[in-house]
């Protein structure tokens, strides 16, 4: 469970484990959302009056394209998260992308917007299916990695062109 009801912390810490589906209400269209639950665990604690603190961390794993090639790979992201939840506005803390405002009427912490956040932040946007991918070639259009083509190996023309700019008196 990733939702906790406040009074049953009492001034206690407790340990958090849950999964958050990819077809969770939490995300939002134009999220990259995970092909797999994600899965978080933690501790959360009473930080004072009004005042949580939930450390721990997340993974999972996403559906990214290879930025060269354009094939569908699996990556795995995760990270730690530090987050604090608040039960009223207090100055100063709204702009901070850690500090959570606590609905006043409901009494349980939610944990997945935080999950959310920092999931988005951890899936990485530039992925390569391998380290060497060849990439598609640019003048003929074909798949490097499994189809050798005739094409200038100096590579793209556009670079070329480029590189004769740069070297113009
Ligand atoms: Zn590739
Ligand atoms: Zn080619």
């Amino acid at each position: 469970m990733l939702s906790v009801d406040i009074r049953s912390l009492d001034g206690r810490a407790v340990e958090l484990e849950g999964s958050i589906d990819p077809e969770d209400a939490v995300w939002l269209d134009g999220d990259i959302r995970p092909s797999s639950p994600v899965t978080v665990h933690g501790r959360l604690s009473s930080a004072g009056e009004g005042r949580y603190y939930f450390a721990g961390d997340f993974r999972g794993t996403a559906i990214g394209e290879c930025t060269r090639c354009l094939i569908e790979v699996s990556v795995r992201a995760g990270d730690s998260i530090q987050c604090l939840f608040v039960e009223s506005g207090e100055d100063g803390l709204d702009d901070d992308p850690d500090v959570f405002l606590l609905d006043g009427k409901s009494s349980s912490i939610d944990l997945r917007p935080a999950v959310r956040e920092g999931w988005l932040l951890a899936v990485p946007t530039f992925v390569l299916c391998r380290e060497d991918c060849k990439g598609i070639c640019p003048t003929c259009g074909v798949d490097r990695n499994t189809t050798a083509c005739s094409c200038a190996s100096d590579g793209d023309a556009r670079w070329a062109a480029l590189r004769e700019r740069a070297t113009e008196p």
